[in-house]
Protein backbone atom coordinates (compact mmCIF):
# COMPACT_ATOMS: atom_id res chain seq x y z
CA UNK A 1 0.00 0.00 0.00
CA UNK A 2 1.41 2.66 -1.02
CA UNK A 3 -0.29 6.17 0.80
CA UNK A 4 1.19 7.28 3.54
CA UNK A 5 -1.61 9.11 5.94
CA UNK A 6 -1.16 11.87 8.03
CA UNK A 7 -1.99 10.52 10.63
CA UNK A 8 -3.03 6.78 12.15
CA UNK A 9 -5.01 6.27 15.06
CA UNK A 10 -5.03 3.15 16.63
CA UNK A 11 -8.85 2.59 18.22
CA UNK A 12 -11.90 4.21 18.11
CA UNK A 13 -13.02 5.24 21.32
CA UNK A 14 -13.48 7.89 23.10
CA UNK A 15 -9.87 9.37 22.28
CA UNK A 16 -9.30 7.63 19.06
CA UNK A 17 -12.53 9.80 17.41
CA UNK A 18 -11.79 12.64 18.93
CA UNK A 19 -8.12 12.31 17.75
CA UNK A 20 -10.18 11.84 14.30
CA UNK A 21 -12.32 14.97 14.80
CA UNK A 22 -9.54 17.25 15.20
CA UNK A 23 -7.70 15.50 12.86
CA UNK A 24 -9.91 15.78 10.40
CA UNK A 25 -10.61 19.11 10.69
CA UNK A 26 -7.20 20.25 10.68
CA UNK A 27 -7.73 18.67 6.81
CA UNK A 28 -4.82 15.52 7.77
CA UNK A 29 -5.66 12.76 6.10
CA UNK A 30 -6.86 10.71 8.34
CA UNK A 31 -7.09 6.83 9.24
CA UNK A 32 -9.11 5.06 12.05
CA UNK A 33 -8.25 1.83 12.60
CA UNK A 34 -10.71 -0.29 14.89
CA UNK A 35 -10.63 -3.70 15.33
CA UNK A 36 -14.05 -4.14 17.31
CA UNK A 37 -17.47 -1.85 17.69
CA UNK A 38 -16.41 2.05 17.77
CA UNK A 39 -16.35 3.38 21.76
CA UNK A 40 -14.24 0.91 23.30
CA UNK A 41 -15.21 0.53 27.66
CA UNK A 42 -17.97 3.31 26.19
CA UNK A 43 -19.87 0.90 23.95
CA UNK A 44 -20.61 -1.37 26.91
CA UNK A 45 -21.43 1.13 29.49
CA UNK A 46 -25.62 2.18 30.31
CA UNK A 47 -24.76 5.48 31.71
CA UNK A 48 -22.46 8.47 31.13
CA UNK A 49 -23.90 10.91 33.51
CA UNK A 50 -20.50 12.88 33.60
CA UNK A 51 -19.21 13.51 30.25
CA UNK A 52 -20.42 17.36 29.89
CA UNK A 53 -23.43 18.08 28.11
CA UNK A 54 -24.46 14.25 28.09
CA UNK A 55 -27.52 14.31 30.59
CA UNK A 56 -28.69 10.77 31.06
CA UNK A 57 -32.31 10.05 30.17
CA UNK A 58 -34.09 7.23 28.34
CA UNK A 59 -32.71 8.26 25.11
CA UNK A 60 -29.09 8.67 26.53
CA UNK A 61 -26.75 6.05 26.90
CA UNK A 62 -23.02 4.92 26.16
CA UNK A 63 -23.48 3.95 22.82
CA UNK A 64 -25.83 6.82 22.07
CA UNK A 65 -22.82 8.98 22.49
CA UNK A 66 -20.43 7.12 20.42
CA UNK A 67 -22.59 7.02 17.61
CA UNK A 68 -22.72 11.16 17.49
CA UNK A 69 -18.76 11.01 18.22
CA UNK A 70 -18.19 8.46 15.68
CA UNK A 71 -20.57 10.21 13.26
CA UNK A 72 -19.03 13.40 13.87
CA UNK A 73 -15.13 12.13 13.05
CA UNK A 74 -16.66 10.78 9.99
CA UNK A 75 -18.10 14.09 9.01
CA UNK A 76 -15.12 15.87 9.27
CA UNK A 77 -13.59 13.07 6.51
CA UNK A 78 -11.74 10.74 8.42
CA UNK A 79 -11.41 7.12 7.11
CA UNK A 80 -12.14 3.76 8.99
CA UNK A 81 -11.30 0.40 8.41
CA UNK A 82 -11.94 -2.27 10.37
CA UNK A 83 -8.59 -4.98 10.98
CA UNK A 84 -6.97 -6.36 13.74
CA UNK A 85 -3.45 -4.43 13.97
CA UNK A 86 -0.71 -7.51 14.62
CA UNK A 87 2.62 -5.41 14.37
CA UNK A 88 3.61 -1.38 14.72
CA UNK A 89 6.68 0.14 12.98
CA UNK A 90 6.43 3.18 14.81
CA UNK A 91 10.28 4.52 14.36
CA UNK A 92 11.16 6.61 10.98
CA UNK A 93 9.19 9.46 9.26
CA UNK A 94 7.15 6.67 8.22
CA UNK A 95 5.11 4.56 10.41
CA UNK A 96 4.13 1.52 9.52
CA UNK A 97 0.97 -0.55 10.67
CA UNK A 98 0.31 -4.20 9.86
CA UNK A 99 -3.12 -5.65 10.38
CA UNK A 100 -4.60 -9.06 9.23
CA UNK A 101 -6.06 -7.62 6.65
CA UNK A 102 -3.31 -5.14 4.92
CA UNK A 103 -0.39 -2.42 5.65
CA UNK A 104 -1.04 1.34 6.62
CA UNK A 105 1.56 3.92 6.66
CA UNK A 106 1.06 7.06 8.03
CA UNK A 107 3.59 10.03 9.65
CA UNK A 108 2.67 9.73 12.55
CA UNK A 109 0.59 7.78 15.26
CA UNK A 110 -2.13 8.19 17.49
CA UNK A 111 -2.08 5.06 20.04
CA UNK A 112 -5.99 5.06 21.54
CA UNK A 113 -6.29 1.54 22.01
CA UNK A 114 -7.61 2.06 25.85
CA UNK A 115 -7.88 -0.94 28.01
CA UNK A 116 -9.94 -3.78 29.53
CA UNK A 117 -11.47 -5.32 32.40
CA UNK A 118 -9.04 -6.71 34.89
CA UNK A 119 -9.98 -10.11 35.32
CA UNK A 120 -11.53 -11.50 38.87
CA UNK A 121 -8.47 -13.55 39.79
CA UNK A 122 -9.65 -16.21 41.13
CA UNK A 123 -9.47 -19.96 40.44
CA UNK A 124 -10.76 -21.61 37.36
CA UNK A 125 -12.35 -18.21 36.17
CA UNK A 126 -11.38 -18.73 32.34
CA UNK A 127 -13.59 -21.91 32.58
CA UNK A 128 -17.08 -19.79 33.33
CA UNK A 129 -16.47 -16.59 31.19
CA UNK A 130 -19.14 -16.52 29.32
CA UNK A 131 -20.94 -19.12 31.28
CA UNK A 132 -21.82 -17.12 34.62
CA UNK A 133 -19.01 -14.82 34.48
CA UNK A 134 -19.59 -11.18 32.70
CA UNK A 135 -17.50 -7.96 32.32
CA UNK A 136 -20.28 -5.98 30.50
CA UNK A 137 -23.94 -5.64 32.25
CA UNK A 138 -25.18 -3.95 28.89
CA UNK A 139 -24.34 -6.71 27.41
CA UNK A 140 -25.35 -10.01 29.52
CA UNK A 141 -27.99 -8.72 32.26
CA UNK A 142 -30.58 -10.27 29.85
CA UNK A 143 -29.30 -13.73 30.69
CA UNK A 144 -29.69 -13.22 34.56
CA UNK A 145 -33.19 -12.37 34.13
CA UNK A 146 -34.74 -13.75 37.50
CA UNK A 147 -31.57 -15.04 38.82
CA UNK A 148 -29.14 -14.16 41.64
CA UNK A 149 -25.77 -12.16 40.59
CA UNK A 150 -22.81 -11.23 42.27
CA UNK A 151 -20.81 -8.56 41.50
CA UNK A 152 -17.14 -8.00 42.15
CA UNK A 153 -15.58 -4.35 42.94
CA UNK A 154 -16.70 -1.27 45.13
CA UNK A 155 -15.71 1.70 42.51
CA UNK A 156 -17.88 3.50 39.87
CA UNK A 157 -18.44 0.99 37.62
CA UNK A 158 -19.52 -1.65 39.86
CA UNK A 159 -22.07 -0.05 41.92
CA UNK A 160 -23.50 1.85 38.93
CA UNK A 161 -23.89 -1.96 37.06
CA UNK A 162 -24.95 -3.49 39.94
CA UNK A 163 -27.98 -1.19 39.85
CA UNK A 164 -28.27 -1.89 36.23
CA UNK A 165 -28.71 -5.27 36.45
CA UNK A 166 -31.03 -4.89 39.27
CA UNK A 167 -33.78 -4.27 36.40
CA UNK A 168 -32.83 -7.77 35.40
CA UNK A 169 -31.64 -9.81 38.35
CA UNK A 170 -33.74 -11.19 41.29
CA UNK A 171 -31.22 -9.54 43.90
CA UNK A 172 -27.91 -8.14 43.74
CA UNK A 173 -24.96 -9.01 45.81
CA UNK A 174 -21.98 -6.98 45.68
CA UNK A 175 -18.78 -8.31 47.04
CA UNK A 176 -16.31 -5.96 47.56
CA UNK A 177 -12.85 -6.46 49.70
CA UNK A 178 -12.78 -3.59 51.90
CA UNK A 179 -15.66 -2.25 53.87
CA UNK A 180 -16.79 0.55 51.85
CA UNK A 181 -17.05 1.60 48.84
CA UNK A 182 -14.54 3.52 46.59
CA UNK A 183 -17.52 4.53 44.28
CA UNK A 184 -18.38 8.03 44.55
CA UNK A 185 -20.55 9.22 47.30
CA UNK A 186 -23.90 10.22 44.70
CA UNK A 187 -23.93 6.70 43.45
CA UNK A 188 -23.47 5.20 46.74
CA UNK A 189 -26.43 6.53 47.92
CA UNK A 190 -28.69 5.35 45.64
CA UNK A 191 -27.19 2.15 45.57
CA UNK A 192 -27.78 2.12 49.36
CA UNK A 193 -31.43 2.59 48.97
CA UNK A 194 -32.12 0.31 46.10
CA UNK A 195 -33.40 -3.05 48.19
CA UNK A 196 -32.59 -5.28 45.52
CA UNK A 197 -29.08 -4.50 46.54
CA UNK A 198 -26.96 -6.70 48.97
CA UNK A 199 -23.28 -6.32 49.95
CA UNK A 200 -20.60 -8.83 51.16
CA UNK A 201 -17.93 -6.52 52.74
CA UNK A 202 -13.90 -7.49 52.92
CA UNK A 203 -14.96 -10.78 50.91
CA UNK A 204 -12.99 -11.78 47.79
CA UNK A 205 -13.97 -14.54 45.32
CA UNK A 206 -11.52 -17.52 45.41
CA UNK A 207 -13.14 -20.12 43.41
CA UNK A 208 -15.77 -20.58 40.99
CA UNK A 209 -16.83 -24.00 39.57
CA UNK A 210 -20.00 -25.94 38.65
CA UNK A 211 -20.54 -29.41 37.19
CA UNK A 212 -22.91 -28.30 34.00
CA UNK A 213 -20.51 -26.04 32.23
CA UNK A 214 -22.37 -23.33 34.44
CA UNK A 215 -21.70 -21.03 36.90
CA UNK A 216 -23.11 -22.78 39.85
CA UNK A 217 -20.70 -22.77 42.98
CA UNK A 218 -18.64 -20.34 44.28
CA UNK A 219 -15.96 -19.74 47.53
CA UNK A 220 -15.70 -16.46 48.91
CA UNK A 221 -13.35 -15.62 51.81
CA UNK A 222 -13.69 -12.61 54.24
CA UNK A 223 -10.42 -11.31 54.09
CA UNK A 224 -10.61 -10.05 58.01
CA UNK A 225 -11.72 -13.49 59.48
CA UNK A 226 -10.65 -15.79 56.80
CA UNK A 227 -13.71 -17.49 57.21
CA UNK A 228 -15.21 -19.10 53.43
CA UNK A 229 -18.41 -18.85 52.49
CA UNK A 230 -19.75 -21.29 49.88
CA UNK A 231 -22.40 -19.75 47.73
CA UNK A 232 -24.25 -21.63 45.48
CA UNK A 233 -26.89 -21.53 42.74
CA UNK A 234 -30.25 -21.81 43.43
CA UNK A 235 -31.57 -25.42 42.51
CA UNK A 236 -34.11 -24.41 40.16
CA UNK A 237 -32.00 -21.73 38.50
CA UNK A 238 -29.14 -23.89 38.37
CA UNK A 239 -27.05 -20.94 37.20
CA UNK A 240 -26.01 -17.71 38.95
CA UNK A 241 -24.36 -14.23 37.84
CA UNK A 242 -20.78 -13.41 38.33
CA UNK A 243 -19.63 -9.90 37.06
CA UNK A 244 -16.21 -8.55 37.47
CA UNK A 245 -15.89 -4.44 37.75
CA UNK A 246 -12.61 -3.94 39.59
CA UNK A 247 -10.54 -1.63 37.22
CA UNK A 248 -9.00 -2.28 33.67
CA UNK A 249 -5.73 -2.97 31.81
CA UNK A 250 -4.39 -1.67 29.48
CA UNK A 251 -4.15 -2.52 25.88
CA UNK A 252 -0.55 -2.10 25.33
CA UNK A 253 0.99 -5.18 24.33
CA UNK A 254 1.71 -4.50 20.63
CA UNK A 255 3.72 -1.63 22.05
CA UNK A 256 6.06 -2.93 24.65
CA UNK A 257 9.54 -2.16 23.59
CA UNK A 258 8.70 0.38 21.28
CA UNK A 259 7.60 3.30 23.62
CA UNK A 260 8.21 3.84 27.39
CA UNK A 261 5.82 2.57 29.44
CA UNK A 262 5.62 2.67 33.17
CA UNK A 263 3.91 -0.51 34.76
CA UNK A 264 1.79 -1.27 30.92
CA UNK A 265 0.85 2.42 30.40
CA UNK A 266 2.06 4.41 28.20
CA UNK A 267 4.32 7.51 29.17
CA UNK A 268 3.15 10.65 27.08
CA UNK A 269 4.23 14.48 28.13
CA UNK A 270 1.67 17.20 28.14
CA UNK A 271 0.94 16.83 24.49
CA UNK A 272 0.83 13.50 24.49
CA UNK A 273 4.14 12.85 22.95
CA UNK A 274 5.77 9.66 23.79
CA UNK A 275 9.18 9.43 23.49
CA UNK A 276 9.17 8.18 19.98
CA UNK A 277 8.64 10.96 17.43
CA UNK A 278 5.74 11.40 16.10
CA UNK A 279 4.34 9.10 18.11
CA UNK A 280 1.49 10.21 20.44
CA UNK A 281 -0.97 8.52 23.25
CA UNK A 282 -4.15 9.25 24.00
CA UNK A 283 -6.81 7.96 26.79
CA UNK A 284 -6.75 5.23 28.93
CA UNK A 285 -4.31 3.39 27.59
CA UNK A 286 -1.31 6.37 28.99
CA UNK A 287 -0.30 7.42 32.45
CA UNK A 288 -2.59 9.38 34.12
CA UNK A 289 -4.84 10.87 37.15
CA UNK A 290 -7.65 10.38 35.65
CA UNK A 291 -9.38 8.19 33.14
CA UNK A 292 -13.12 9.30 31.87
CA UNK A 293 -14.55 9.70 28.50
CA UNK A 294 -14.07 13.57 29.61
CA UNK A 295 -10.46 13.35 29.42
CA UNK A 296 -9.81 10.79 26.91
CA UNK A 297 -11.57 13.03 24.30
CA UNK A 298 -9.33 15.73 25.60
CA UNK A 299 -6.04 13.53 25.00
CA UNK A 300 -7.30 12.56 21.77
CA UNK A 301 -7.73 16.42 20.99
CA UNK A 302 -4.96 17.12 22.24
CA UNK A 303 -3.05 14.08 20.04
CA UNK A 304 -4.48 15.39 16.64
CA UNK A 305 -3.26 18.77 16.75
CA UNK A 306 0.43 17.62 18.13
CA UNK A 307 0.05 15.33 14.99
CA UNK A 308 -0.59 18.29 12.68
CA UNK A 309 2.42 20.63 14.24
CA UNK A 310 4.90 17.57 13.97
CA UNK A 311 3.95 17.37 10.60
CA UNK A 312 4.33 21.13 9.64
CA UNK A 313 7.53 21.08 11.12
CA UNK A 314 8.54 18.11 9.70
CA UNK A 315 7.61 18.99 6.02
P1 LIG B 1 -11.83 1.68 40.11
O1 LIG B 1 -12.35 3.02 40.47
O2 LIG B 1 -10.37 1.49 39.92
O3 LIG B 1 -12.38 0.68 41.20
C1 LIG B 1 -11.99 -0.64 41.18
C2 LIG B 1 -12.66 -1.34 42.35
O4 LIG B 1 -12.28 -2.71 42.30
C3 LIG B 1 -12.21 -0.79 43.69
O5 LIG B 1 -13.29 -0.75 44.59
C4 LIG B 1 -11.15 -1.80 44.12
O6 LIG B 1 -11.11 -2.00 45.52
C5 LIG B 1 -11.63 -3.08 43.48
N1 LIG B 1 -10.53 -3.96 43.15
C6 LIG B 1 -9.40 -3.66 42.44
N2 LIG B 1 -8.61 -4.74 42.29
C7 LIG B 1 -9.26 -5.75 42.91
C8 LIG B 1 -8.97 -7.11 43.10
N3 LIG B 1 -7.86 -7.66 42.61
N4 LIG B 1 -9.86 -7.87 43.79
C9 LIG B 1 -11.00 -7.32 44.29
N5 LIG B 1 -11.34 -6.02 44.13
C10 LIG B 1 -10.47 -5.25 43.46
O7 LIG B 1 -12.47 1.14 38.74
P2 LIG B 1 -13.88 1.48 38.06
O8 LIG B 1 -15.00 1.46 39.03
O9 LIG B 1 -13.97 0.58 36.90
O10 LIG B 1 -13.69 2.95 37.54
C11 LIG B 1 -12.58 3.28 36.69
C12 LIG B 1 -12.61 4.77 36.44
O11 LIG B 1 -13.78 5.10 35.69
C13 LIG B 1 -12.69 5.58 37.74
O12 LIG B 1 -11.98 6.75 37.58
C14 LIG B 1 -14.16 5.87 37.87
O13 LIG B 1 -14.42 7.05 38.60
C15 LIG B 1 -14.57 6.00 36.42
N6 LIG B 1 -15.98 5.70 36.24
C16 LIG B 1 -16.85 6.73 36.40
C17 LIG B 1 -18.19 6.51 36.28
C18 LIG B 1 -19.13 7.65 36.52
O14 LIG B 1 -18.66 8.67 36.97
N7 LIG B 1 -20.39 7.56 36.21
C19 LIG B 1 -18.68 5.23 35.98
C20 LIG B 1 -17.77 4.19 35.84
C21 LIG B 1 -16.41 4.44 35.98
P3 LIG B 1 -10.53 -0.88 46.51
O15 LIG B 1 -11.59 0.16 46.58
O16 LIG B 1 -10.32 -1.65 47.75
O17 LIG B 1 -9.26 -0.40 45.89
Amino acid sequence: MDKVYDVIILGAGPAGLAAGLYAGRSRLSTLIIEKGQDGGQIAITNEIENYPGQIVDEEESGPSLIARMTAQAEKFGAERVSDTITAVELEGPVKKITCTGGEYQGKTVILATGAHSRPIGCENEGQFVGKGISFCATCDANFFEDLEVYVVGGGDSAVEEAMYLTNYARKVTIIHRRDELRAAKSIQEKAFANDKIDFMWDSVVESVGGDEGVLATMNVRNVKTGEVTTIEADEDDGIFGLFGFIGFLPNTELFEGKVDMENSYIVTDDNMKTNVPGVFAAGDLRKKSLRQVVTAAADGAIAATQAYKYIEENE
